[in-house]
């Protein structure tokens, strides 16, 4: 299920625009301060306002499907999660863990002459900050990730922040890639024309990112290192 090295370097060799999806692909941004402990924050964040939250957000682990609940209970959850869960992310970016081979990866690809950007769900505050703190910000052309307030519809899978990305790169969709680790990752790239690549960080997860059409399926972020290097 793995590519042929030879298979994903002849996709990569087209290529002049590289995506990369934050959490996973660059880094464990939750290695320290775990994402189901983000959402118990923002469940307590929420108590002084009496909710009645429901069921299966009282039992939610991944704080992205609070943030989605929030503005169907009201403008003041809105704010309250989004605010919250962009000071927990900042936080979360201070104690990420490096995921191996990437740094060196988006350098030899920058150097090569490709284009790079972020296309995240993860807050661009975040983003900004790990990839600072890493001596990788200046890599990147463009960092397309969650805003303050926007809409949540407008995450992965959709669609949207890829297309930010191709206008803000000048981009022709059909020389860009995509590298993610989630399902939602592979199905944004197939809504958005672009092609994708797979990472698979945990056993098992092969088959759910071949399954969903991506491109190629590597397990080691190394396997991008750029054919002529
Ligand atoms: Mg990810």
């Amino acid at each position: 299920m793995i590519s042929e090295p030879a298979h994903v370097h002849r996709l990569l060799a087209d290529v002049k625009h590289v995506l990369f999806d934050f959490d996973g692909p660059i880094c464990d941004i939750f290695a320290a301060l775990p994402a189901p402990t983000i959402a118990a924050t923002l469940r307590d964040y929420l108590a002084p306002l009496g909710l009645d939250l429901p069921p299966d957000i009282r039992a939610q682990v991944d704080p992205l499907e609070i943030l989605r609940y929030a503005p169907t209970a009201g403008p003041l959850v809105a704010e309250t999660v989004e605010a919250g869960l962009r000071g927990l992310e900042l936080q979360a970016a201070l104690t990420a863990t490096p995921t191996p081979g990437t740094a060196n990866v988006i350098k030899q690809l920058r150097t090569s002459g490709r284009r790079l950007a972020v296309v995240s769900n993860n807050s661009d505050a975040a983003i900004k900050t790990y990839t600072d703190n890493h001596g990788l910000l200046g890599y990147f052309d463009h960092i397309s990730a969650r805003a303050l307030f926007q809409d949540p519809a407008l995450l992965k899978p959709h669609p949207y922040l890829i297309t930010q990305a191709l206008g803000a790169l000048g981009a022709d969709p059909a020389l860009t890639v995509l590298i993610g680790d989630s399902v939602t990752d592979i199905q944004s790239a197939k809504t958005a024309g672009i092609l994708s690549i797979g990472y698979a960080n945990t056993p098992g997860k092969e088959h759910h990112l071949h399954e969903t059409g991506a491109d190629a399926i590597i397990n080691d972020m190394a396997q991008l290192t750029p054919p002529s290097t």
